[in-house]
C-alpha cells in the first residue's frame, strides 16, 4: 500500500455533504492547505487531502498540468458542478484516483480522497496537454521570441518530452499571443498612476506623458513618454564624466514605437542610465522634445554627446 494513501477509511468517501466537510487536526484529519494558483506548478507537485481549491476549473487545471508534466494521462470521471473525481486513462493497470468535491455551505472545494501513484508508464502522446496548458508554458519565452509554430512543438518536446500536434500548437501560441498583448495594453492604462507614485517617491523625479486626442469626445491614446529619475541627474552633475551616449531601438510589440535611452559614464568606465523615453519614431521632432526634456533635467552646461544618428539635429 502507498504510503500517501494516508486518509483514514472512513475520510475516503465519495459522498458530498459527509460530515469530513468539518475537518480537524485534533480529530486526526487532514490539515486543510489552501491551493496557490500563482505558484507555478512542478513535476514535484504534492496534492494532499484536504487541499481547498476556489473553484473546480481551477482543481482541474492543476490536476492536468500536474500529470503532463509528469507525463501522465488521466480523465475526469463524475464530473459535474459538485464534484470531480480523477483516474488514470489507464484504469485497469493504474489505481491512481482523486476526488474532489464542495464543502458544505461554501463555494471551496477541498480533495476528499486521493491515490497519487500512477503505475502507468509515460504518455508521450498525451491529450491533456491542451492548448490553453501549452500556451501557459511558452509565455515566458513568447514574451522575448518569435516563435514559430515548429517552435512551439520542439520546445515542448524538449522541455516535457510530450509530442503535441501542429494544430493544438498553433491555438497555444495564438493563446499566449492574446496573453502577451493583452498585458501590454493593460500597462498603458497604469502609466498615470506610475507617474504619481514615481513623482510620491521623490519630488525630483521627471515623468511627462504627451497624450493625443484624436477628436472631441474621443478617448485620447499614448503619444509619448520620458523619464529621468532625481538619482541620475545628481549622479550625471556630480559624479560622471560629462560625456552622454544616445540611443534607440524599435519595440516590438503590437503598438511599435521607438525606445530612447541616454547613458552617462561614471569615472570607473561604467554606465549611468540617465533617462529614457517611448516616441512614435525617431525623428527631428520626436528627439527635440526628448532633448529639450533632458537638458532642463540635467542643466544645459558643456557635454559631450555620442549618437550613432547620421544625421545632426539642431534643437
Ligand atoms: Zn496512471
Amino acid at each position: 500500500m502507498e504510503k500517501e494513501h494516508v486518509i483514514e477509511d472512513e475520510y475516503l468517501t465519495d459522498e458530498l455533504d459527509s460530515a469530513s466537510d468539518n475537518s480537524s487536526d485534533s480529530e486526526g484529519r487532514p490539515a486543510i492547505v489552501r491551493f496557490r494558483e500563482d505558484e507555478e506548478m512542478t513535476k514535484n507537485f504534492k496534492f494532499k487531502v484536504g487541499m481547498e481549491f476556489s473553484s473546480l476549473k481551477q482543481f482541474k487545471s492543476a490536476i492536468l498540468d500536474h500529470n503532463v508534466l509528469n507525463g501522465k494521462e488521466v480523465r475526469f470521471k463524475k464530473n459535474d458542478a459538485r464534484r470531480c473525481r480523477v483516474v488514470c486513462k489507464k484504469k485497469d493497470k493504474c489505481k491512481y484516483l482523486v476526488l474532489c468535491s464542495r464543502v458544505v455551505r461554501t463555494t471551496t472545494f477541498r480533495i476528499k480522497t486521493l491515490f497519487p501513484k500512477h503505475k502507468c508508464g509515460w504518455a508521450f502522446w498525451n491529450k491533456n496537454a491542451k492548448a490553453d496548458l501549452v500556451a501557459k508554458r511558452v509565455f515566458d519565452r513568447m514574451k522575448n521570441n518569435k516563435m514559430q509554430i515548429n517552435d512551439v512543438v520542439d520546445d515542448i518536446k524538449q522541455r516535457f518530452s510530450v509530442e503535441i500536434p501542429g494544430t493544438r500548437a498553433f491555438k497555444a501560441r495564438k493563446l499566449a499571443r492574446q496573453l502577451i498583448e493583452g498585458d501590454s495594453s493593460k500597462q498603458y492604462f497604469l502609466l498615470w498612476s506610475y507617474s504619481a507614485e514615481i513623482k510620491r517617491a521623490s519630488k525630483g523625479n521627471n515623468f511627462k506623458l504627451d497624450i493625443e486626442t484624436s477628436g472631441p469626445g474621443l478617448q485620447p491614446r499614448f503619444g509619448r513618454y520620458y523619464i529621468c529619475f532625481d538619482g541620475c541627474k545628481k549622479a550625471i552633475n556630480n559624479a560622471c564624466r560629462p560625456f552622454i551616449g544616445l540611443d534607440g531601438c524599435h519595440l516590438k510589440n503590437q503598438y511599435g514605437g521607438i525606445l530612447l535611452i541616454v547613458v552617462g559614464k561614471y569615472p570607473n568606465d561604467q554606465y549611468l542610465p540617465l533617462a529614457f523615453g517611448v516616441v512614435e519614431t525617431e525623428s527631428k521632432d520626436s528627439w527635440s522634445w526628448f532633448m529639450t526634456l533632458l537638458m532642463q533635467d540635467i542643466g544645459e552646461k558643456i557635454w559631450c554627446f555620442i549618437s550613432d544618428q547620421q544625421k545632426v539635429y539642431i534643437i
